[in-house]
């Protein structure tokens, strides 16, 4: 009996612990979740929301409720929307909780850690490599996934090897960057050395097919020529951010960014 209660009491606490983590997992400091935090409803009470059972008598109140509205919504879907840049940042410990292995080429530089992506990304990537193949075009998989540990050293590399002119055009500051959030890649068309050309690749073959034809497969081109006083960084057409096929296209055929599609959303 008493092993019992101290199971259950455990149970509990790991119940609590875990959506108390994963809250704050998803609080980033995204437009949305600006707006979920402005509002009134407190982490206990979410807590309390997802953790417990909801009375019968009171379940249609709480579903009534516009901030657990926001929060099943945000819950229930897959974070395809998460807007990170310079000035909307992850937390330290955000990790998204279902990556897998991307099936696709890789370089021989990348780690096992960046050959991870969201599950749904990582599908979509294969899909859209295969279809180039079968235009007789070569993609392989650079960088995908990386944590904010991971990007506090390719940082701090970057800015001993290249300056801090290339680290503030080019390279994400640990928790600004979205290959923290397992929905970015950057690709290349040549299996040449990680730095060799890439900012040619807009111009070759295989960078002209994604940019015609990645947001058939739910990619977009997240920093697109133009849009640098929004998106915060140069051009680079290597740099592809899964968002799902439907925001894909309404992306490309208005020719706006994920920070221009985001705040229409919102608003
Ligand atoms: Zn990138």
């Amino acid at each position: 009996m008493k092993k019992t209660f101290i199971g259950i009491a455990i149970g509990v606490f790991i119940i609590v612990g875990a959506s108390f983590k994963f809250y704050n997992s998803i609080s980033v400091n995204t437009a949305a979740n600006k707006n979920l935090k402005s509002q009134a409803l407190e982490k206990a009470e979410i807590e309390s929301l997802l953790a417990l059972p909801i009375e019968p008598e009171k379940a249609s109140e709480v579903k009534d409720n516009e901030e657990y509205r926001f929060y099943t919504f945000m819950l229930n879907r897959p974070n395809l929307l998460l807007l990170v840049n310079r000035n909307h940042q992850l937390e330290k410990d955000y990790a998204p909780r279902n990556l897998v292995k991307a099936e696709v080429s890789f370089l021989s530089s990348s780690s096992n850690e960046e050959m991870l992506m969201q599950k749904n990304a990582a599908d979509a990537l294969k899909e859209m490599f295969d279809a180039a193949d079968k235009q007789g075009l070569r993609l392989f998989g650079v960088s995908a996934y990386r944590s904010f540990a991971s990007q506090q050293s390719l940082y701090n590399e970057k800015l001993k090897s290249r300056g801090k002119s290339y680290v503030d055009s080019y390279v994400a500051f640990p928790g600004e960057s979205e290959h923290q959030t397992g929905l970015a890649i950057d690709i290349r068309g040549t299996v040449s050395a990680y730095n060799a050309n890439i900012k040619d690749f807009g111009q070759t073959k295989e960078g002209t097919w994604i940019r015609n034809n990645a947001q058939n497969f739910g990619f977009i081109i997240r920093y697109p020529k133009g849009k640098e006083i929004i998106t915060g960084y140069r051009y680079e057409p290597w740099h592809i951010r899964y968002v799902g096929q439907d925001v894909a296209e309404k992306i490309k055929e208005s020719n706006i960014v994920l920070e221009e599609y985001v705040n229409q959303v919102i608003n």
